[in-house]
């Protein structure tokens, strides 16, 4: 019952790439149309070599797909796909990451937007979700000037559904402190920080994050867990940590989904939402996500429940769409469990 539940009921994503979204039909596609050489032909073997195995591998792909998107169109089709995959999941809302400075050697970062932006806003009125976007930029690939640019253009266009700035790539070697003067910036024009922060790095990046970038949620988060007092200013402020249990799995973050550390982060009252990170690659959706964590630790209604609606409160939308939001959550729950059959409470 609990499966059909969270299969239907209506959810909010906040960490999710475009780029790590691409499904492996559309990249063959892209490989095709633009004569990039990929070393897979069919559809049987691009699955497989989608399929996560390791870090260099998932580097590779990202790399394969960032030559793969060559045009404004590409653009759209990648953000049609995706937008297509959250309605089919009851995604509402989303608020998605991609690394315009990857691209604007091919495309302009005026025409990722443009081209995102029409796919959004079809996609709210034919399939009623709504889409924010968090231009991000990578550690070890972004000097200060190009951050610089990136960070004016996000401000210009933050009616233009641009809602943060995010911050990926390597945290070993790469602390917060050297893109301090960038998220200033961005906190001047009230650009929302949201760093990715505590996944391969413990909690000083945490830290620096919090204290260097002004990050008002966590991109991953879970090492917060190796000290007691971060978990303490976390829990204090109710931060909230964009939890995405497969991808730390995938990536070593954690040893199992049995020993990933989500049943002690909220055990710890923090605010835990969770997401998808890279679904494909990863061989996982949303849906999968909240599907694995019920079975594994055995969570019941209410504790899933909460967890959706701390990604309503999390989201960057203003207050007024939130608590509106989260009515129509509640509703939507009440309703489901009538249909359904269950009070589980
Ligand atoms: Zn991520």
């Amino acid at each position: 019952m609990l499966h059909s539940f969270i299969r239907e009921m209506p959810k909010v994503e906040l960490h999710v790439h475009l780029e790590g979204s691409i499904r492996p039909k559309t990249l063959l596609k892209l490989a095709e149309k633009n004569n990039v050489p990929i070393p897979v032909s069919t559809i049987d073997d691009i699955e497989k070599w989608y399929s996560f195995t390791d870090f260099d591998h998932f580097i590779d792909i990202y790399r394969i797909i960032g030559e793969c998107l060559q045009t404004l169109e590409d653009f759209e089709l990648i953000s049609r796909d995706f937008l297509k995959n959250q309605a089919q999941q009851n995604i509402q809302y989303s608020e998605v990451t991609f690394t315009p400075l990857d691209h604007r050697h091919k495309v302009s970062l005026d025409d990722q937007l443009k081209a995102i932006n029409k796919a959004r806003f079809e996609a709210e009125k034919e399939l009623g979700v709504t889409l924010r976007l968090i231009p991000d930029m990578s550690r070890e690939k972004t000097a200060i000037d190009d951050g610089m640019e990136l960070v004016n253009w996000a401000i210009r266009n933050m009616e233009n559904g641009i809602i943060a700035l995010g911050l990926g790539g390597p945290e070993i070697g790469y602390p917060p402190k050297l893109f301090e003067s960038i998220f200033r910036r961005a906190k001047k024009f009230d650009l929302a920080s949201v760093p990715h922060a505590g996944e391969t790095e413990g909690p000083k990046s945490i830290w620096g994050s919090l204290q260097a970038l002004h990050a008002v949620r966590i991109g991953h988060g879970v090492r917060c867990i190796e000290d007691p007092e971060l978990v303490q200013y976390l829990r204090d402020h109710q931060i909230p940590l964009e939890v995405c249990p497969t991808s730390n799995v995938k990536l070593g973050v954690a040893k199992s989904f049995e020993k990933h550390p989500l049943p002690q982060l909220i055990k710890e009252g923090l605010c835990i939402t969770i997401n998808s990170d890279d679904p494909p690659m990863f061989g996982t959706t949303l849906t999968d996500e909240y599907l694995n964590i019920v079975d594994t630790f055995q969570f019941d209604i209410k504790t899933l429940k909460h967890i959706v609606l701390n990604s309503v409160q999390s989201s960057l939308q203003p207050i007024d769409a939130k608590m509106g939001m989260i009515y129509n959550f509640k509703q939507s729950f009440i309703e489901l469990e009538n249909k359904l059959g269950i009070s589980l409470g």
